[in-house]
């Protein structure tokens, strides 16, 4: 199999860093090669970006010209949707109908930070004054380290690659390990739509190398991180050592509450779909459930229903629910935690297995998975799992509801199944998380704000202030009075 380029700095080249391999994980075949980026990769390609982004050729572009940029990607991906859906898929394993879904999202935020760009407005910040007039602009802030994750690329890459751009900073994407194909896709896509050399190389490789060595880079300006929490605290601190702005997307272990007065059909396909989606693989997957008593045994029946009906299988047949894990390590580990809630008392009620199938038996599948028996407190409701494993938990009274929904170091996302508006807007308030859905899940727009409380991390993405997010501001003071200073003599 040829060796992949990757793009560093304008040029498509073969990385000078180790070989690296990406599979298909329904079977496990060799889908690419090629080499990481090296050190030597890593300087040239922010040397480029630090002398690109300050390109009076580009820092003088207006805004709508560097919209344009943007428009255009927006239309490639729209004209190649499919091919874009399919590579994704072969690359991580998601059925099509969600990737789909995530390309169709990738053009919706580019030409949303297009506009974003287009409408961004300085501000006077001072009232009407005889004395002093002041001018508050917003600049880019040089080059942007994006580091992402391998469940949804071509979405997480542009959340970030589109509003960093769009402000007029230049970027260094380095995609996830096992993932690295849809971000090459995209530079390419950003070549085409005519952006200046320099301003885009991806870099892939180890996090522990490559990401590492562009997080710590002298003229890298902000880290936009997406992954795991570990990793986003350690990417803090060193953020932290340079002075310069993180924003970071981490992990979840959210809770899905049904409320009695709920229609029990809609929480329990909502709540299927919540946590088996992307075979789980999803910071914002509803792993806890908590049930109030009165409908516990006719909800959780539903949910288990809903879960043995669902159809694990290849990412390309059209009827397919769940593809399979990322790799045979993370089904591993997904069967751990299984295996640790059961010694922890837990009673699985579906799933808890690879499915018997033996057409899927080289794939890294996993049942969707119900456990039930297990309190709050267990290591499984503690801990991220990143798979399609939840567990079921009855309350009695709201006060021990939220006090056990918030018993989490984690604070991404929650569900709230109810027709008492005022009462789950109650709840959503007092819920310590970045969002809330109320009636439904897994819902977005990119015009509304998304992050993490506590450890799920620092900063929003998305909407308007989505692109403020890689600017600083400069204030600028013009005196009015013709008074040079303030000495009385
Ligand atoms: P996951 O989301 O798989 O739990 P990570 O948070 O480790 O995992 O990975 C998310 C992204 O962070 C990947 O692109 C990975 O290569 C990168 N990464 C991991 N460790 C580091 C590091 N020390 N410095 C910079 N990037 C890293």
């Amino acid at each position: 199999m040829d060796l992949q380029p990757i793009f560093i700095a304008g040029r498509w080249r073969t990385g000078r860093g180790e070989e690296m391999v990406s599979r298909y994980p329904a079977d496990g075949r060799e889908i690419a090669r090629l080499n990481a980026a090296s050190l030597e990769d890593v300087e040239e390609a922010i040397g480029a970006a630090d002398r690109a982004w300050r390109d009076p050729q580009w820092r003088g572009r207006l805004p709508h010209e560097r919209a344009t940029i943007l428009y255009r990607v927006s239309e490639l991906i729209v004209a190649q949707q499919e091919e874009l859906a399919r590579l994704q898929s072969l690359d991580n394993g998601k059925p099509l109908a969600e990737t789909r879904g995530l390309v169709a999202s990738a053009a919706a935020t580019a030409r949303y930070f297009a506009a974003a760009c287009e409408v961004l407005e300085g501000e006077l910040p001072t009232p009407r004054s005889a004395a002093v007039m002041t001018l508050s602009e917003y600049e880019p802030l040089g080059v942007v380290a994006a580091i992402t994750p391998w469940n949804s690329p071509i979405a997480s890459e542009m959340q970030k690659v589109a509003p960093a751009l769009a402000a007029g900073n230049a970027v260094i994407l380095k995609p996830a390990e096992a993932t690295p194909l849809m971000a090459l896709k995209l530079a390419e896509l950003f070549e085409q739509a005519g952006l200046p050399a320099g301003l885009l190389s991806v870099l892939p490789g180890k996090g522990s190398v490559v990401g590492e060595a562009i997080a710590r880079h002298h003229a890298v300006r902000k880290i936009s991180f997406t992954g795991g929490t570990r990793t986003g605290r350690h990417l803090a601190a060193i953020a932290a050592g340079r002075l310069i702005p993180t924003s970071l997307e981490l992990g979840g272990k959210s809770p899905t509450i049904v409320l009695a007065d709920a229609d029990l059909e809609q929480a329990a396909r909502g709540i299927s779909y919540g946590i088996y989606s992307s075979a789980g693989q999803a910071c914002i997957a509803g792993a806890r459930l908590f049930v109030q008593r009165e409908c516990y045994q006719a909800l959780v029946a539903r949910v288990a229903e809903l879960a043995r009906g669902l159809r694990v299988g290849s990412p390309f047949a059209a009827d397919t629910h769940l593809g399979p894990l990322i790799s045979p390590a993370h089904r591993a580990s997904v069967a751990a935690y299984v295996e640790l809630a059961k010694k922890e008392g837990g009673r699985v009620l579906v799933g808890g297995e690879a499915p018997a199938d033996s057409a899927l038996a080289n794939g890294s599948y996993y049942l969707p998975t119900l456990i039930e028996g297990l309190n709050n407190q267990a290591q499984v409701c503690q801990e991220e799992i990143f798979g399609p494993v939840l567990v079921a938990m009855p309350f009695d009274d709201e006060e021990e509801l939220i006090a056990l929904a918030n018993d989490s170091v984690y604070g991404l996302a929650a569900g709230i199944w109810s027709r008492d508006f005022p009462r789950a807007l109650r709840l959503a308030r007092a819920l310590e998380v970045g969002t809330v859905w109320i009636n439904t899940y897994k819902t977005f727009s990119i015009s509304t704000p998304f992050g993490g409380f506590k450890d799920s991390g620092l900063g929003r993405e998305k909407g308007l202030q989505g692109i403020k997010a890689y600017m600083q501001q400069k204030s600028i003071y013009l005196g009015l009075s013709g008074q040079s200073n303030l000495w009385s003599d």
